[in-house]
C-alpha cells in the first residue's frame, strides 16, 4: 500500500505522571505514516481524492493540546483512533509519539512510543426498495452509487412485492437486499444510505408513502441500537417478507436475532405475494 508519511509535528501538552508536566507542559512531537491507496489522487490531481496532510496535522496539534493523559502511549491511541475516525480510506496508520523533554534522571536524547492501529472493517444487510419511477434501474443505480463507498459481497435476486402499510393504491415494489464490508461507522453508513435516497429525489411527506428510493440498515455486525435516528437489526425487518425474502435468496443461512432469516420470511404475512425475477 501507498504511504504518506509527515514527520515532526510538534506543540506544547500537558501529557505525564508528575503533577509539574500537567501544570507546565512540554514538547511532544509526533511523526504519523498513513497508509492511503493514492492511486486515485495521482490520476486525478485532485487533493480532494487524497488525505489532505495539513489537515492530518491540525488535527494532530489538537490531540496534542487534548487530555492531559498521564502517558504518551495513550496519546499515541488517541492520535490513531481520531486520524482513523476522520478519514475512512486510510486503512492503518503508524504514529511515533517523541518526549523529547521527558523527566528521565540521565542524559538521554529522545523517548518515544511507536504504534500501528488498523481501520475495523464491519459487515452490513441493506435492504433496498423502490416503487416509482424506473425502479429496477433506480436499485442497480444505487448499488453503483454505494461501491464508490464500500464493498458490496453480495446482491440478492430481485424481488417484486405488494405494499406493506402506507397509503393504499401504491405501485408494487421492486425490493433487492446487499451485504456489503465498510470502514465507516453505522451513523456514517445511514448517512450514505441517506445520501444515495436524495440524490434519488426521495421525498418523506407521509409515512410509508411510494417513494423513488428506500435503503434501510438491517444489521450492522452484531451492533444493537436503540435510537430514533438508527435502530438496530432494523426494528421491523423480523416481520417484513420483501426484506427477509431476498435476503434468504442470497444467503440462505443468513440470521436475524437469532432465528433463520428462511424461516422468517416463511412465516412473514406478506411473502406469499412476493415474485422473484
Ligand atoms: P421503515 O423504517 O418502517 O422501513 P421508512 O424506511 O419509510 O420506514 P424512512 O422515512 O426511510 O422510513 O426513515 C425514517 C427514519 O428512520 C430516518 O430518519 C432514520 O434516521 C430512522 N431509522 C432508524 N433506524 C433505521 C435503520 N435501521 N435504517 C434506516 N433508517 C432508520
Ligand atoms: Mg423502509
Ligand atoms: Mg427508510
Amino acid at each position: 500500500m501507498d504511504r504518506i508519511s509527515i514527520e515532526g509535528i510538534s506543540a506544547t501538552g500537558y501529557h505525564g505522571v508528575f503533577d509539574f508536566e500537567k501544570r507546565e507542559g512540554q514538547e511532544f512531537r509526533i511523526d504519523v505514516v498513513l497508509h492511503v491507496d493514492i492511486t486515485r489522487a495521482a490520476l486525478s490531481d485532485d487533493v480532494a481524492d487524497t488525505v489532505d496532510y495539513g489537515a492530518v496535522s491540525q488535527l494532530v496539534v489538537a490531540q496534542i493540546q487534548a487530555g492531559p493523559w498521564d502517558l504518551i502511549e495513550k496519546l499515541g491511541h488517541e492520535i490513531a483512533e481520531a486520524i482513523l475516525a476522520a478519514w475512512r480510506s486510510v486503512a492503518a496508520v503508524d504514529v511515533v509519539v517523541h518526549k523529547p523533554q521527558a523527566p528521565i534522571p540521565v542524559p538521554f536524547s529522545d523517548v518515544s512510543i511507536c504504534l500501528t492501529r488498523q481501520q475495523s472493517v464491519h459487515t452490513a444487510i441493506i435492504a433496498l426498495g423502490a416503487n416509482l419511477g424506473d425502479s429496477a434501474a433506480t436499485l442497480r443505480s444505487a448499488i453503483a452509487e454505494l461501491r464508490e463507498h464500500l464493498e458490496v459481497l453480495q446482491i440478492s435476486p430481485v424481488a417484486i412485492t405488494k405494499p406493506v402499510g402506507g397509503p393504499p393504491e401504491q405501485p408494487d415494489y421492486t425490493n433487492q437486499v446487499i451485504k456489503v464490508r465498510t470502514t465507516l461507522g453505522p451513523h456514517e453508513l445511514l448517512e450514505l444510505c441517506q445520501s444515495v435516497e436524495a440524490n434519488h429525489e426521495r421525498t418523506r411527506e407521509v409515512r410509508w408513502e411510494a417513494r423513488t428510493l428506500d435503503l434501510d440498515l438491517i444489521t450492522f455486525d452484531q451492533l444493537r441500537l436503540d435510537e430514533e435516528s438508527l435502530t438496530l437489526p432494523h426494528p421491523r425487518a423480523h416481520t417484513r417478507g420483501f426484506v427477509l425474502a431476498p435476503w434468504s435468496w442470497m444467503d440462505a443461512d443468513a440470521v436475524l436475532n437469532g432465528q433463520l432469516v428462511s424461516r422468517l420470511a416463511e412465516a412473514a404475512a406478506d411473502t406469499k405475494d412476493i415474485i422473484r425475477l
